[in-house]
């Protein structure tokens, strides 16, 4: 089993790798620590302290913060208890009309309003695009994931405690 560095790890994560590399990657096994890895590069790039728990979208970590666990943005912005969707406090731009759709769509490749809309989800700390869902109209907002981190933690009990300290 190959065993990548953390500097190659890193530039996974930045896309920096030949399509050589990644696919060599992409088809061996995992190596076994890619996710304390993964943790600890994330962890080095965060401008604030809390611990990374587990990552759960391109920009947004479940960290611990005293005895809480919460939603957080690379920037710093804090959407709160992991368990509720951080995308009701997130900043919310809904496609629902011809021109709107039109900025991003062209021709037929466009959805039909009357039964697709586009939403998207800003960082109400730093605008980054978090999240974009395709739904009905009216639809309820989707939870995309729910990380039962210490169900994931339990698997792995020398990981646990560097992590969760226990
Ligand atoms: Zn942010």
């Amino acid at each position: 089993m190959p065993i990548y560095t953390k500097e190659t790890i890193s530039d996974l994560i930045d896309g920096k790798l030949s399509w050589h590399v990644l696919k060599g990657i992409m088809s061996s096994d995992k190596d076994e620590d890619r996710f304390e890895k993964y943790l600890e590069i994330l962890q080095e790039r965060a401008s604030w302290q809390e611990k990374i728990l587990v990552p759960i979208a391109e920009h947004l970590f479940v960290v611990s913060k005293g005895n809480d666990r919460i939603v957080k943005c690379e920037c710093g912005h804090e959407f709160g208890d992991y368990r509720i969707n951080w995308k009701l406090k997130a900043l919310i731009y809904v496609r629902d009309t011809e021109e709107k759709l039109d900025e991003i769509f062209e021709g037929l490749h466009k959805p039909d309003k009357r039964w697709s809309v586009i939403r998207e989800y800003y960082c109400p700390g730093c605008s980054a695009q978090l999240e974009v869902e395709a739904v009905p109209p009216g639809y309820p907002i989707l939870f995309d994931f729910l990380p039962d981190i210490d169900g994931f933690y339990d698997m792995r009990p020398k990981l646990k405690k560097k992590i969760l300290g226990k």
